[in-house]
């Protein structure tokens, strides 16, 4: 039921307009696949996997899919403490701000928006200035120092900004909202490959979300969750909301002592490479964040 359930849904039949919508000329057509596209994180279901004993998923499944090179976390869990004690995890992809810093200062316009609203990095534009990196609040976009040691399936389809790959030495990459699977009809990889259902892929036109298992009416889900976006009085006006929670729908207890099993990259090389002691998530943050791998 849930799988028919998922083949009818708002999202999946939007996703095949889009695709229909590609191969016709049609002006109307053309109108139907503008979108919106945001993600939902519902913290209340989201126990980092450490009940299954696994790595987190969803940083796992981008890896895999996206050929990521060693080290980056494009969608990265954050263990955070709880105000009154205990702890949450936050799953972190980039938040695909509307106002986004990392645009308003590319100098060599290589990182923009897509009419849906996604911000991608054209990696063969990108000239490694490094002002984005700085610019982005939320820590999300990563440096390429050398070149990746990818798998020759890496290279198979052709280099494109919707999918950064193959990775490119001296570029900056993050998380792409995986547009081209979206085009597909497909959720991103972090979407299906989360065993908990936590992440929503979303279009905010259509008022619509899904998990891959069930559809939700975007606009109530989030009004009836209390849902906020991360350092929203930045102004950056991210397409990411948060459901706050710490795990308690799949019946995790915020003083759970299991921390995050470690990310691993079935690939080498000496791409990504973060320096210790520069992390602004644990040295300036005030909720005190704590990145266990
Ligand atoms: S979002 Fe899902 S896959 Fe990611 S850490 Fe949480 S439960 Fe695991
Ligand atoms: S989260 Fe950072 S990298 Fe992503 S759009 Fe916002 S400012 Fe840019
Ligand atoms: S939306 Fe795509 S690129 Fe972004 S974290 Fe998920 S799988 Fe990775």
């Amino acid at each position: 039921m849930g799988l028919l359930a998922v083949l009818a849904s708002p999202l999946v039949l939007a996703l095949r307009r889009v695709k229909a919508a590609d191969i016709t000329d049609d002006a109307t057509a053309v109108e139907e696949k503008l979108r919106a596209w945001c993600m939902v994180i519902d913290l209340k279901k989201c126990d980092g996997c450490v009940g299954l004993g696994i790595p987190p998923q969803c940083t796992q499944t981008c890896i895999l899919g996206h050929y990521v090179p060693q080290g980056m976390k494009w969608i990265q869990v954050f263990e955070a403490s709880l105000g009154e004690g205990g702890s949450y995890f936050m799953p972190t992809p980039c938040f695909q701000c509307e106002n986004a810093p990392c645009v308003n200062v590319c100098p060599v316009a290589a990182t923009y928006h897509t009419k849906d609203g996604i911000v991608l990095i054209d990696q063969r534009r990108c000239i490694g200035c490094r002002f984005c990196i700085a610019a982005c609040p939320y820590h999300r976009r990563f440096f390429n120092w050398g070149t990746p040691d990818l798998p020759p399936e890496a290279t198979l389809k052709p280099y494109s900004p919707e999918h950064q790959s193959p990775a490119i030495k001296g570029t900056v990459m993050k998380c792409d909202f995986c547009p081209d699977m979206l085009r597909q009809g497909q959720l991103p990889y972090c979407v299906t490959g989360c065993p908990r259902k936590v992440l929503y892929m979303g279009d905010l036109k259509e008022d619509v979300a899904s998990n891959g298992d069930e559809i939700v009416k975007l606009s109530k889900f989030l009004a009836d969750n209390d849902a906020y976006r991360y350092k929203e009085d930045l102004g950056t006006q991210p397409r990411v909301w948060l459901l706050p929670g710490h795990g308690q729908l799949i019946g995790r207890k915020p003083d759970d002592p299991r921390h995050l099993l470690p990310t691993t990259w079935p690939w080498g090389g000496e791409g990504y490479d973060r320096q210790p002691g520069i992390d602004i998530w644990k040295e300036s943050d005030p909720w005190t964040w704590e990145a266990r791998v």
